[in-house]
């Protein structure tokens, strides 16, 4: 019986409906308020040692951009890239607090983040200071390097000195000679 089960079950995977994916994960999220939160010890990443938020508004053009412009082999991923437009229209800009990323849409946003630093849309907030900075100094230091290797570190801090980033890099170029 299993033999002919299986037979005449042969039907092909159904092919990933992305729209029907991004409906089904904005279902699943709680409306997104004014602000964003973009960075928070809550999301685990250890170099930041700072909150930044983002008003919905101001992230949206980046956000319909991005998801038009951008696609990753990853589906789940794409989906929240593809939802992340429609979650920021929707925001309740009467609630005046900020609301948190889900995973995947932090996953889609997490590079961009000196992006929206440097254009002044974030606002950075000093978990020393315990206030928001207005100026964020961004640097590299301990630039090392030669040939097809290079060290360096980026670092960023408040006014009092206070580090608010900090990631060292390594790049090796791997030439074939
Ligand atoms: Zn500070």
């Amino acid at each position: 019986m299993g033999f002919f089960k299986n037979l005449f079950n042969n039907k092909q995977e159904p092919e990933f409906d992305l729209e029907k994916a991004v409906g089904a994960y904005l279902l699943k999220l709680p409306r997104c308020n004014k602000d964003v939160v973009i960075v928070d010890p809550k999301y685990g990443d250890t170099h930041y040692t700072c909150k930044i938020k983002v008003a919905a508004a101001d992230l949206l053009p980046w956000a319909e951009d991005h998801a038009a412009n951008v696609c990753s082999s990853d589906k789940e991923e794409q989906a929240a890239r593809k939802a992340l437009p429609l979650w920021l229209r929707g925001a309740q800009s009467s609630i005046d607090s900020a609301s948190f990323l889900p995973h995947l849409m932090y996953e889609v946003l997490k590079v961009h983040i000196l992006d929206f630093v440097r254009n002044g849309t974030a606002k950075t907030f000093c978990l020393e200071c315990q206030s928001i900075v207005a100026d964020v100094q961004i640097e590299k230091i301990n630039k090392k390097g030669g040939g097809d290797w290079a060290w360096w570190t980026d670092v960023w801090k408040c006014p009092q000195g206070h580090q608010l980033y900090y990631q060292e890099h390594e790049l090796r170029l791997h030439v074939h000679r």
